[in-house]
């Protein structure tokens, strides 16, 4: 679907994938004028077609739209353009327990600009495929290396809402990291190079004893869909969460680490910090499709994600 700087999107279409064309002075091209989101759709074992709080979706690419001046889709164009590409693919959506469908919405200037300005016109577009675990690990734990040298945000930036730029600035981190092993980078803020922030592509949290503790969102990290879930679901459950500036310090003491994101579900973290050593940690907590046995306490499970949001997509 495209629109002007007005916003009254277009009746979109639906198209093969393939490549598309794109003007090459479009804001997207040249001014990073770019957002885009995240979800997943899991298939259950009578053939329903699950998705997960697709409106905070829509409502996190509002946000996203305004600081980046664009229009954005309105929560019910959203959803709905999510619910009909779902079932589209519907046949992309792989067997329970065996991955899931993930969904990449993406909103671009796509209107020709030359001076630095918003475009004069934007382009909204879903896509689908079908995805395993994010991490070759898999869910035994993650390894993640403490950076301290590359900031993934800085106070007054972007790094709050899902737009392109901020994944370019992730990337050499990133292939540093993986070459040397790991399997992420855990970042730390730009001002006191010392609080955690987040991982490239999903949220932090460290436990000890009752206490989960996660940095709180404050502009340079994204409010994850999936972070917020689990505090609800950990205070649910007589969790003490504290949302705060959790000092990297902490890690050095924490019984467990876990990262949240659509991707990555909910993952098992194993950190190293300067070379000083791996703190050990436990699966704690299973999500959508994790409701397998193992270690840890089994925070939430399939049927405690349903209660909290999942919504029927057939
Ligand atoms: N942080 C970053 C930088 C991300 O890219 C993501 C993935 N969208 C997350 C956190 C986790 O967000 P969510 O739980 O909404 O997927």
């Amino acid at each position: 679907a495209k629109c002007g700087q007005d916003g009254n999107f277009s009746e979109g279409e639906m198209i093969p994938f393939g490549p598309i064309a794109l003007n090459p002075s479009s804001g997207v091209l040249n001014y990073g004028q770019g957002l885009f989101e995240g979800l997943k759709a899991y298939r259950t074992t009578d053939d329903s077609i699950l998705l997960f709080r697709p409106e905070e979706n829509a409502l996190r690419m509002r946000t996203g739209a305004e600081r980046m001046c664009m229009p954005a889709p309105s929560v019910e164009q959203f959803v709905d353009a999510v619910k009909q590409t779902v079932l589209t693919n519907k046949r992309w959506v792989p067997p329970t327990g065996k991955g899931s469908l993930y969904i990449r919405p993406l909103l671009m200037g796509s209107g020709a600009v030359l001076g630095l300005a918003p475009a004069p016109e934007y382009t909204f577009i879903i896509f689908v495929s079908p995805v395993g675990n994010y991490f070759k690990e898999g869910l035994a734990p993650i390894n993640l290396i403490v950076e301290d040298k590359f900031h993934r945000a800085t106070p007054g930036g972007t790094g709050s809402v899902k737009t392109i730029g901020n994944y370019a600035s992730v990337l050499m981190a990133q292939k540093i990291a993986k070459e040397k092993g790991y399997s992420d980078v855990l970042y730390l803020d730009a001002v006191h190079k010392k609080y955690l922030e987040e991982v490239s592509s999903c949220n932090i949290f460290v436990v000890k004893g009752n206490v989960i503790s996660t940095p709180a969102v404050k502009g340079t990290i994204l409010p994850g869909i999936t972070r917020k879930s689990i505090i609800d679901v950990a205070l649910s459950k007589g969790f003490q969460v504290e949302e705060r500036l959790v000092s990297v310090d902490e890690l050095l003491e924490a019984d467990e680490v876990f990262c949240t994101g659509t991707a990555v579900v909910v993952s098992p973290g194993r950190i190293c910090w300067q070379q000083r050593s791996w703190y050990r940690v436990s699966a704690a907590i299973y999500f959508i499709d994790k409701p397998a046995d193992g270690p840890g306490r089994r925070l939430a499970r399939l049927d405690c994600a349903t209660e909290l949001g999942v919504i029927k997509c057939s």
